[in-house]
């Protein structure tokens, strides 16, 4: 059991030790801004009392889960002409039937920022306390309301950036995590309890058949955590994305393409060189995955103050991004200025994009066997006519997913599941090695034990608490 600061111990009816927060925290649950409605959310044992003190009743008795119109107002201005905060629609959600398992109200008040921060300010005074990043979740998870796979999965849920990120976030969301961990764990554990009998019982020594059951499952077991691991490949860029910067010289149709990857006209486009002089950033989806896509200032020696910043910004964005997509202007002969971006690319993985397909004048001589001298891939392509992009986007997709990039069935998107799996199989093939070689079984238990704890720790259940802190402090405070 997870046991949060600000906690207090009771045993429950079966001697079973409960942990109850003692303080009720709050936060605004929608984002910062203006809007139609903001929603404010209260969770703790004081929720209820704040709640009847917003509607100024002691004896409101809230129907649990329905939500009821009422006046919220101000306690320290009662019975003057400031008392009335918002006409708001107010849901409670009795413990331990909510989002946290403890108390929990919702305030969905009129979307103004004055007007949320103003009713969070008053519930301060009536001693709720400002949430932290993910507090909320993590009262949840603390109180067996859900998994930390799923509280992770809400959060990625939120942060998702394409339709397949959504997806996936989704189908953790749903426990499909742990409905492959928790067999495996059980499994796992049928296997310990019967090496500690037979090293507890001499008599209950492992007959050889059962030996070689042993050895057969624990192989099982690997390939099957091994195939689910090797699924983060796909899930990583699934989740957090592939950084490209559009790089090349001035006027060979960067910001061109950059908008024609993108779908409608972001980027300024002229046949006057060095307009583009700042970078601009925008999120598109290829197949599912999602892409941070920079269109850059063209790279030059330039006398212009301005323009040499955007120069700057561009070698930035290069060095930072994943990939750089090099354009090259098919239609002229191969110049200085294309070298120096070839060049300067040379060591970063990178794809050739020949533009300007759609000309006349257009030729691939430059390059001959489809790769350049760094041995990168070259596509033609014409950011005006649209030809040439579907190959483009398959060619960004080829470096990182091996060609296969899969966005379907259930992908390990999150790094610590990712270490935690890779850990287990390591400490499980460990523990192969030794039974394969007759070992005691003392040897054996450590790495099976070590993986089982490993594989608890995805789920939440054998995760330090320093750990759980600074998992919730990458999530957003409301949630
Ligand atoms: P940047 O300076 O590299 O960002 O180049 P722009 O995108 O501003 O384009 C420079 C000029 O090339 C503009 O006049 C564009 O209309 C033109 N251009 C860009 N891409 C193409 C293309 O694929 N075909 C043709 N014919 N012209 C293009």
């Amino acid at each position: 059991m997870i046991v949060l600061p600000n906690s207090s111990r009771t045993v429950d009816k079966t001697n079973r030790a409960v942990f109850t927060q003692t303080d009720t925290i709050v936060a605004l649950s929608t984002p910062p801004g203006r809007g139609g409605i903001g929603v404010i959310r209260l969770s703790g044992p004081e929720a209820l009392r704040i709640l009847r003190t917003l509607v100024g009743s002691d004896s409101f008795e809230p129907s649990p889960n329905l939500l009821s119109l009422k006046t919220l107002i101000d306690p320290k201005n009662s019975r003057t002409l400031d008392e009335i905060l918002d006409e708001a629609l107010v849901c409670f959600f009795a413990a331990p039937h909510s989002f946290t398992g403890e108390d929990v109200v919702e305030l969905h008040c009129h979307g103004s920022p004055v007007l949320l921060r103003t009713i969070i300010d008053v519930t301060l005074s009536l001693d709720a306390r400002l949430a932290g990043p993910g507090e909320f979740s993590l009262r949840a998870v603390s109180n067996g309301r859900m998994q930390l796979t799923e509280a992770e999965a809400i959060r990625d849920l939120i942060d998702a950036h394409t339709e397949a990120a959504v997806h996936q976030a989704t189908r953790q969301l749903k426990g499909e995590i742990s409905k492959i961990i928790q067999p495996a764990k059980e499994d796992l554990l049928k296997i310990i309890v019967r090496l500690e009998s037979s090293l507890e019982f001499v008599e209950d020594d492992l007959p050889a058949l059962e030996h070689d059951k042993i050895l057969e499952s624990l192989r099982g077991l690997t390939a099957d955590l091994s195939r689910l691991a090797r699924t983060f490949r796909s899930g990583r860029l699934l989740r957090d994305g592939i950084k490209v910067a559009v790089v090349g010289r001035p006027n060979v149709g960067k910001s061109s393409l950059f908008n024609s990857l993108l779908g409608h006209e972001r980027a300024i486009v002229t046949d006057i060189p060095g307009t583009t002089r700042d970078t601009l950033t925008e999120w598109i989806d290829i197949s599912g995955f999602p892409v941070l896509l920079t269109d850059t200032a063209g790279i030059r020696a330039s006398t212009d103050a301005i323009e040499s910043i955007g120069v700057d910004r561009a070698r930035r964005e290069a060095a930072d991004a994943d990939l750089l997509i090099v354009v090259i202007d098919g239609s002229e002969p191969l110049g200085d200025g294309d070298q120096i971006v070839l060049c300067e690319a040379r060591n970063a993985r990178h794809i050739v994009a020949l533009n300007k397909c759609d000309l006349a004048n257009f030729s691939e001589v430059s390059f001959q066997n489809g790769h350049d001298s760094n041995g990168s891939k070259i596509v033609s392509v014409s950011a005006k006519s649209r030809a040439g992009l579907e190959s483009l986007r398959a060619a960004v997709l080829e470096l990182f997913a091996n060609g296969n990039g899969e966005s379907q069935g259930l992908l390990i998107t999150n790094a610590r599941h990712h270490d935690l799996l890779q850990r287990s199989v390591d400490a499980i093939e460990s523990s192969l090695s030794l039974l394969q070689a007759q070992a005691s079984e003392e040897l054996v238990l450590v790495g099976l034990h070590n993986a089982l704890r490993s594989l608890g720790e995805i789920t939440g259940e054998t995760t330090a608490d320093e750990i759980l802190g600074r998992i919730f402090s990458t999530f957003c405070i409301g949630k």
